[in-house]
């Protein structure tokens, strides 16, 4: 049986995903020097349609990133995502998917350095389900592995190289027997997870580190607290958070593109709650997914239609 070839945008063209291959010699192949999103795309089987979710705000996180590393965009922000839905459309997919866009200096020299370097844009999309469990709790263990500082690596910035310090930290979680790491700043408050911004709901309000705390600014965590404010009528507080609030909280979830929203049960040994789902993070989970999947029409214009 013939499996379907899955097309990738590569050199400014669509291609076969087998012929979109790097040299050995890239910059960032040897030096971690790209930028990159995760994108998610729903499949509506009511709509016969495939949502990509936020995809305009990615792009635009995507050319901060760039700024930051002395890159550039390869074009606007609308242009890249004409190329994404075309590209999704060519794969015809029909089920949930996952893209990666990714930014590189693409320049074939030896020499760390940001400036004066070629780079280059790169997409590929993917089926794909759930990145972590999203049904029963979460089991997570604060990191040994500090998250990496403004000063030091950007997390601000989705800088490629700067994954190996979320991997340490995620290595660390699954190998101690948890599913995914919390991570702290150098001085000791709470950051993010390996690949997931955080709430914490405490007094009935909904607690997140703020944007200074060497995180990622997560797009669902903006979701989230326009979705927490606008439909739950919950208060939102950005704030330092310390590493024992989180055990006494009444409710902790994880975030992300990938990971969605992530409840967690357990923390460093302690049940969160009574161990089980919080209530809001039931409700958030529940207007999330109808959200993504194009069902609140309020929301419609966070979900780019493919076809
Ligand atoms: N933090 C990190 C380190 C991440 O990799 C991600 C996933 N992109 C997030 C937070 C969540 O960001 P978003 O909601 O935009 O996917």
């Amino acid at each position: 049986m013939m499996s379907k070839t899955i097309y990738a945008y590569f050199n400014k063209e669509i291609v076969p995903l087998a012929d979109a291959k790097i040299s050995i010699l890239t910059h960032a192949f040897n030096y971690g020097t790209a930028c990159f999103e995760g994108i998610r795309g729903y499949w509506n089987p009511d709509h016969q349609q495939l949502y990509l979710f936020r995809m305009k705000e990615h792009y635009e996180r995507m050319a901060g990133s760039t700024r930051i590393l002395m890159m550039q965009l390869p074009g606007s922000v609308d242009e890249l995502c004409t190329i994404t839905r075309e590209l999704v459309k060519r794969n015809e997919f029909q089920e949930d998917v996952y893209l990666r866009p990714t930014c590189y200096i693409s320049s074939e020299v030896i020499g760390v350095r940001l400036h004066g370097l070629e780079s280059a844009f790169c997409l590929y999309s993917l089926p794909f389900g759930n990145y972590i469990d999203i049904d029963r709790g979460l089991k997570v263990g604060v990191s040994s592995w500090k998250r990496l500082d403004d000063n030091m690596l950007p997390a601000r910035s989705k800088i490629a190289g700067a994954y190996v310090n979320s991997a340490f930290a995620k290595s660390e979680a699954l190998l101690n027997g948890y599913d995914e790491a919390i991570m702290l700043t150098s001085d000791g408050h709470v950051s993010e997870g390996s690949a997931e911004n955080l709430f914490m709901l405490s007094g009935g309000k909904l607690i997140t580190p703020p944007v200074t705390e060497n995180l990622l600014v997560g797009i669902t965590r903006h979701t989230i607290m326009t979705i927490a404010r606008d439909e739950l009528g919950l208060e939102i507080v950005e704030r330092l958070i310390d590493r024992t609030e989180l055990y006494i909280s009444d409710e902790l979830f994880l975030c992300g593109t990938g990971a969605q929203i992530a409840p967690v049960a357990e923390i460093d040994h302690r049940p969160v709650g009574n161990g089980q789902i919080g209530p809001i993070t039931a409700r958030l989970q529940q207007l999330y997914f109808d959200l993504v999947r194009g069902k609140i029409e309020k929301y419609r214009e966070w979900c780019t239609p493919v076809y």
